[in-house]
């Protein structure tokens, strides 16, 4: 399946997506396969250079212009990966405290850079059905992890990551919140 990223000049990066149907069906689970090969793909140099695509650590359905409450997360991390294809994630947790990452967040539908901290909470616990296991987890996260999936399950909802940056004050950090 092709896929063409769908940037935020598109209005329907500001809906909502909906619950996919389990068990998925074959358009789904092709759907969540493809996204899952692309960002796979988008981190090899050599296919992202040729192609002209950025590389990214997570891709929602609604970024290849499908409004199904579906993402894929895909990055390194010390000496693994760390991989899901998740479908209808739920956010059932949330910590006090918060985090942001230092340099700020990008998006692989966001060509313009947004300076400023982008205020996420420093742990979560999310339910999903994940492809890969081919069952329901909870995934509990914390730091950069729980920040990979909170930007992701925002596009679900139609939220960019600069929607959570603080204009007038960009760069403040919060009293309960770590900087990573
Ligand atoms: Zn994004």
């Amino acid at each position: 399946m092709k896929l063409k990223i769908v940037k935020d000049s598109n209005p329907i990066m500001r809906k909502k997506s909906e619950e996919v149907p389990l068990p998925l069906s074959n358009e789904d689970r092709e759907l969540i396969d493809s996204m899952y090969d692309y960002l796979v793909k988008s981190q090899d140099d050599e296919y992202a250079k040729k192609h002209n695509i950025r590389a990214g650590v997570g891709l929602a359905a609604i970024q290849v212009g499908q409004l199904k409450r579906m993402f894929v997360i895909y990055y390194q991390k010390g000496d693994t990966y760390v991989k899901y294809k998740l479908v209808n994630p739920k956010i059932i947790e949330t910590s006090i405290r918060k985090a942001a990452l230092e340099g700020g967040e990008g998006c692989l539908s966001v060509d313009k850079d947004h300076k400023g901290l982008v205020h996420r909470y420093y742990k979560i616990k999310l339910k999903a059905y994940d492809v890969f296991q081919e069952q329901e987890i909870i995934i509990t996260a914390t730091g950069y992890d729980a920040i990979v999936l909170q930007h992701e399950y925002d596009h679900l909802n139609g939220i960019l990551f600069y929607d959570h940056i603080v204009y007038d004050a960009p760069n403040t950090v919060l009293a309960n919140e770590e900087i990573i």
